[in-house]
């Protein structure tokens, strides 16, 4: 095979760190980079040992001295992207790392595009497309339960699920194929009536993986929570106390309107996205009439709903909307706030199960509100990459499953094979789709490989 050009890109970030990477791949990247990187033993860096470090000197594109670094040379296929690989690790200047690049790049390398290191990976082989879309899952995971998951998929964890079901249908469209196309051959009669229980166990399997997609939003896009109440009740005091329980790893996401704020928290190992709804309020006023609807809609979209209360007066007709809004929620709690003021709201007033009595400004009781839900939202995750984080995935998934559905349909109500059969290659279709495998090819080379034909 024919290996590709050389590309090459800094692989680390661009701040100033301890070390910094220039990585390359292609054929004769190991003379591309030794033109910039001479290794202090004086051999060439192509005649280097496989995957051990090297030391050397990085030059610029004018051929001054500008690191002392370490390469690495991988050949092809023990190397991430299957082809000849390098990378040269040297401290993390960005200006050097530039420097490095422009050096190469005058050498003969290309400037690799986004993700073009992995597309080759999966181009060569080494990985299949759910893996691949891993990697980037991986690199961005914000909770550790996310890169444990995206990490088994980078190792095909996936695709080893999924693999079962696609041989299953390609041997039953294969056995099909084979049976119409070479009338001659000794090839056992086709019954579809004999793949019935092999279809169901499929679909079952699929709707399994399916159900696992609102985990996988959870686990990658947080817990969507929003705030509800009436103005004044204390919510974007609520909402700083608990982005400010974790701040370090909390990041700040522009609202979207004037009355909504978005944060993003972690309690533990849970990540949340809070909003802080506009608050609720009867009006006539048109503004505030839309903010009610706001409020309403976005406890509608949440996973929880908290209704805040401002426990120091008296409930009133503004709290009721607001807590009918929050019941839009698939689950919804109740604050109690401003604890620390005279009590004028008592718990049995609010139909919520759990409430939490809190003061917003002073921290009380936001410890047991925080540690309730990492409790109720931190899930038990297989470490197994079996949830399904990605649309196009679950999408792939969802088509494959609705196929098998039909074809199941069709057998029952006595429809003739060929028109089965299309349903199951639209399954195997999708399914081939979802690992980046082709769906002809599988068919004839499978005819070939186990019906023995054509011999
Ligand atoms: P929002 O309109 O619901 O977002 O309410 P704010 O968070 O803006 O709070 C309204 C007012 O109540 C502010 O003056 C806050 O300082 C005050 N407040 C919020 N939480 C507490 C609390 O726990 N105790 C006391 N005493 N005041 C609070």
């Amino acid at each position: 095979m024919r290996m590709a050009d050389v590309i090459a890109a800094i692989s680390t970030g661009k701040q100033p760190c301890a070390i910094g990477i220039l990585r390359l791949s292609g054929e004769g990247c190991a003379e591309t980079a030794g033109a910039v990187f001479h290794c202090k033993n004086g051999k060439p860096l192509s005649d280097a040992p496989d995957r051990k470090l090297v030391l050397g000197t990085l030059y610029d594109a004018r051929g001054r001295e500008i690191d002392q670094a370490l390469a690495v040379y991988s050949r092809a296929p023990h190397s991430y992207t299957g082809e000849d690989t390098v990378e040269l690790q040297c401290h993390g200047s960005p200006a050097v790392l530039a420097a490095g690049l422009e050096a190469l790049c005058r050498a003969g390398a290309r400037l690799a595009l986004p993700g073009e290191f992995t597309k080759r990976a999966f181009l060569n082989g080494q990985m299949d497309l759910t893996g691949a879309e891993a990697v980037i899952d991986l690199i961005e995971a914000q909770t550790v339960d996310m890169a444990a998951n995206a990490a088994a998929q980078v190792g095909g964890a996936l695709d080893r699920k999924l693999l079962p079901i696609y041989e299953g249908l390609t041997d039953l469209c294969s056995h099909y194929h084979a049976v119409l196309d070479y009338t001659d051959e000794d090839i056992p009669d086709f019954r579809l009536s004999d793949y019935t229980d092999s279809l169901r166990a499929y679909r079952t399997e699929l709707e399994r993986l399916l159900a696992t997609c609102e985990r996988g939003r959870v686990l990658k896009q947080g817990v969507r929570i929003a705030l509800v109440g009436k103005p004044n009740a204390g919510k974007s005091s609520l909402l700083n106390a608990l982005v400010g329980f974790d701040r370090a790893i909390v990041t700040d996401v522009p609202g979207t309107t004037r009355d909504t704020v978005e944060e993003t928290a972690r309690f533990g190992r849970v990540l949340a996205r809070i909003t802080d709804t506009a608050g609720i309020r009867k009006t006539e006023d048109r503004i505030e009439a839309m903010g009610v609807e706001r409020s309403r809609a976005a406890a509608e979209q949440a996973d929880l709903a908290i209704f805040v209360c401002d426990g120091a007066i008296p409930l009133d007709e503004e709290d009721w909307q607001a807590m009918a809004a929050a019941k839009e929620a698939k689950n919804a709690i109740a604050v109690l706030n401003k604890t620390d003021l005279e009590p004028r709201v008592f718990r049995v007033q609010l139909p919520f199960d759990p409430i939490f009595a809190v003061s917003a400004t002073r921290g009380d009781g936001l410890e047991q509100l925080c540690r309730w839900i990492e409790q109720r939202f931190g899930m038990e995750l297989p470490c197994d990459g079996s949830i399904l984080t990605n649309a196009r995935q679950s999408e792939a998934v969802r088509r494959a499953a609705a196929a098998i559905d039909r074809a199941l349909d069709a057998m029952q109500s006595g429809i003739t094979p060929d028109a089965v059969l299309t349903d199951l290659e639209a399954a195997m279709e999708a399914m081939g789709e979802l690992s980046g495998r082709t769906v002809r090819e599988d068919i004839t080379n499978r005819i070939f490989e186990r019906f023995c034909v054509g011999k």
